[in-house]
């Protein structure tokens, strides 16, 4: 369960709640403004705390403090990852972050992973050495990708990761998702306004309404027929 406070009262951004996350597969969530969406990816990623309750993945509790058990579960891309990367930093030293912190890895190994993950995400190792200013906004989003595999990990959130690419960038960033995906088993995350997007990628998706599952199941499904009268709204929404 998570609260915020607001006016001095607290308000519950999230109520309790459970979901399967499958490799290979993608999971959408869904909803209005507000509705808890990056609160609870914020929750998964450890950059928040619930208030009550534990989070629990593959029937393990998630220990609020232990970052580096869950940084190699569970990362996020988000919006703006692409324009928060440090611009002090090289890409060879952004990418050396997670796994100095994370990996006891020595440096020619930590080189040698850096060097394919930039090849996984479609960079060339000359990359290495350049800084976040001299790439384009796309190679910036693909930089915070190769951040987010590079520990390898099993869940990768994508909280409106694609929202500010043009169409034809924001196609190839979803076949790049989806190569990814099969290569690396990975479960996503996909949340997203873009209902087109949705139904495009998603096998299953979650429609959240003031922190509550209002619907949940097979996307084609709920598509199809949304069940709950606020599914059915955010559906004709986008018609
Ligand atoms: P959007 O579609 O706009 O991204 P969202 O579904 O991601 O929305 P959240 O960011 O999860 O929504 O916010 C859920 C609710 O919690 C909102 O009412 C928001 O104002 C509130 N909230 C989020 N973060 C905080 C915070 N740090 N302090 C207080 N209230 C917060
Ligand atoms: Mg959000």
């Amino acid at each position: 369960l998570k609260g915020y406070w607001y006016n001095r009262k607290v308000f519950t951004a999230l109520e309790p709640l459970s979901f399967e996350l499958k490799a290979y597969k993608t999971l959408a969530i869904v909803g209005e403004i507000g509705s808890g969406k990056s609160t609870l990816a914020k929750l998964l990623v450890g950059a928040e705390t619930p208030n009550t309750g534990t989070i629990k993945l593959n029937g393990q509790t998630l220990e609020p403090k232990n970052f580096k058990q869950r940084c190699q579960h569970i990362r996020m891309i988000f919006q703006d990852s692409g324009t928060t990367l440090n611009p002090s930093l090289t890409i060879h030293q952004l990418l050396d972050e997670p796994l100095k912190l994370n990996t006891e890895l020595n440096e020619v190994a930590r080189s040698q992973l850096i060097r394919m993950t930039l090849q996984k995400v479609g960079l060339l190792p000359d990359h290495m050495n350049f800084y976040p200013h001299m790439f384009s906004g796309g190679q910036k989003q693909r930089i915070s990708l190769a951040r987010a595999i590079i520990l390898q990990p099993q869940v990768i959130i994508l909280d409106e990761a694609l929202a500010s690419l043009d169409p034809s960038l924001r196609s190839q960033m979803i076949n790049l998702l989806l190569d990814l995906q099969q290569q690396m088993g990975l479960a996503f995350i996909l949340i997203s306004h873009n209902l087109g997007i949705v139904r495009h990628f998603s096998d299953d998706m979650m429609v959240l309404c003031s922190g509550k599952v209002v619907e949940y199941g097979p996307t084609h499904q709920i598509m199809q027929q949304p069940k709950h009268r606020y599914t059915q709204k955010l559906m004709m929404s986008q018609h």
